[in-house]
């Protein structure tokens, strides 16, 4: 059965669960957020609604216990039809080690029951963030066709808290701690915008992807950040989010814009799916290096083939998903993926970041494992200007 859908503004979502309850309540989190929602209760009936669909889903979020096709084999199915698709997979049971099995899966991400509203909304769009260069425009296209038509007044309201936000946008910035020195290694550099319904890193993304405006934000956050730099500590390098999308901008490969003059000092951070695109990614790689930026692969183990990013884009840092290090001291198959993980890229000649570390307890598991730069709230929270380790 799949129900009417509601309302559309960031992108389509097809929820699947036999939970009559759960399927709402997800349900309403994700449309009151803006997302079109589709409701599907069985394996089957979401095969059937993606396959006759006129519209693409920008993610599926799915249970993984049900009867009949449970999540892992609904992924492979989807994977027949939409190699691109993102599924996001909900598991109550977090000793079936969901990150490692959802991922083998072909499942993009995971997340585990009981959550928050927010971390849903959070995880839905960051899921449906992470897809092909292709899928990305396709979707641009289709959302700029279903923009000139009906709702047009929605997109006035849009483009305008879009404008404003580029307006009041600035840089947050959160330390990356080298344990084997104590010492600030670098800042990422983090969106944020004082534009009230679009404080969220993943909204406005979400938001510049819609209008089509990704090389807009883009070069508005590279501004931001070049600006900030004058005021960062001497020696410390910079991180920087670059969207698949904004390796096709051509201000980026500019030597005299100003992000490019910091080049030297700056790692570009890239998520893995845009290393899933040889003839895009390497060589536009190979042109960000050649103005003398280094390249990090972002939240690796967090989609599916990974590694491949890995072979493509020869990166210097390689960022670790806070899936991975979330109790990383309370699961040995983590640890040995991460410990892996680690070898690999010091064999390859980069180095590795554990992102989201919490705790103690996940900071000697990453230390223990073989990672020693790290990063997260045990450090200190993303804030304007340059924080410092309070850990
Ligand atoms: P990301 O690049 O993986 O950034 C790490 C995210 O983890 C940030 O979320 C950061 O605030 C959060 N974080 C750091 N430490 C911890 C921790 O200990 N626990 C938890 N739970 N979270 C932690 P944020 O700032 O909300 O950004 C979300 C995503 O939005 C980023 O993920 C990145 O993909 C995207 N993004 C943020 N800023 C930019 C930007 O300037 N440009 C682009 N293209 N993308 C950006
Ligand atoms: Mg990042
Ligand atoms: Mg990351």
């Amino acid at each position: 059965m799949a129900g009417g859908e509601r309302k559309l503004h960031l992108g389509r979502v097809l929820v699947v669960d036999d939970d009559p309850a759960m399927r709402r309540t997800c349900g309403r989190v994700l449309a009151l957020e803006g997302w079109g929602v589709v409701e599907a209760d069985s394996g089957g009936a979401a095969l059937e609604t993606i396959a006759t669909a006129k519209a693409m889903f920008d993610c599926v979020l799915s249970d993984v216990n049900m009867p009949g096709l449970d999540g892992f084999a609904l992924v492979a199915k989807v994977r027949e039809i939409d190699d691109d698709i993102p599924v996001l997979l909900m598991t109550g049971d977090p000793s079936l080690d969901g990150a490692v099995k959802a991922i083998e899966s072909g499942a993009v991400s995971y997340i585990t029951k009981p959550f928050a509203s927010e971390a849903l909304a959070a995880a839905v769009a960051r899921a449906a963030r992470r897809h092909g260069v292709a899928r990305m425009r396709r979707r641009a296209d289709s959302y700029a066709r279903a923009l000139g038509g009906a709702d047009a007044a929605d997109r006035v309201d849009l483009e305008r808290r879009f404008a404003n936000a580029l307006e009041r946008l600035w840089m947050a910035f959160q330390p990356i701690v080298d344990v084997a020195t104590g010492r600030v290694f670098a800042y990422e550099a983090l969106v944020r915008t004082d534009e009230d319904s679009l404080r969220r890193p993943d909204l406005l993304i979400a938001t510049a992807e819609r209008l089509d405006r990704i090389h807009q934000l883009g070069r508005t956050i590279r501004a931001a950040v070049a600006r900030a730099a004058a005021d960062a500590p001497d020696g410390v390098e910079l991180f920087v989010n670059v969207h698949g999308l904004e390796l096709g901008d051509e201000e980026l490969y500019e030597p005299n814009a100003a992000l490019s003059r910091l080049a030297p000092r700056v790692v570009l951070e890239i998520t893995e799916r845009v290393g899933l695109d040889p003839a895009i990614g390497t060589a536009r790689v190979g042109m960000l290096r050649k103005l003398g930026y280094r390249i990090a692969v972002d939240d690796l183990g967090a989609g599916y083939a990974a590694l491949g990013a890995l072979a493509h884009l020869e990166p210097e840092i390689v960022k670790l998903d806070m899936s991975l290090v979330r109790d990383l001291d309370r699961s040995a198959t983590k640890r040995r993926v991460v410990a892996a993980i680690a070898t690999l890229c010091r064999e390859l000649g980069g180095r590795v970041v554990a992102e989201g570390v919490e705790t103690p307890g996940e900071r000697d598991a990453c230390i223990g494992a073989g990672v020693e730069l790290l990063q997260g709230y045990l450090f200190a929270r993303p804030a304007r200007g340059f924080p410092s380790v309070t850990s």
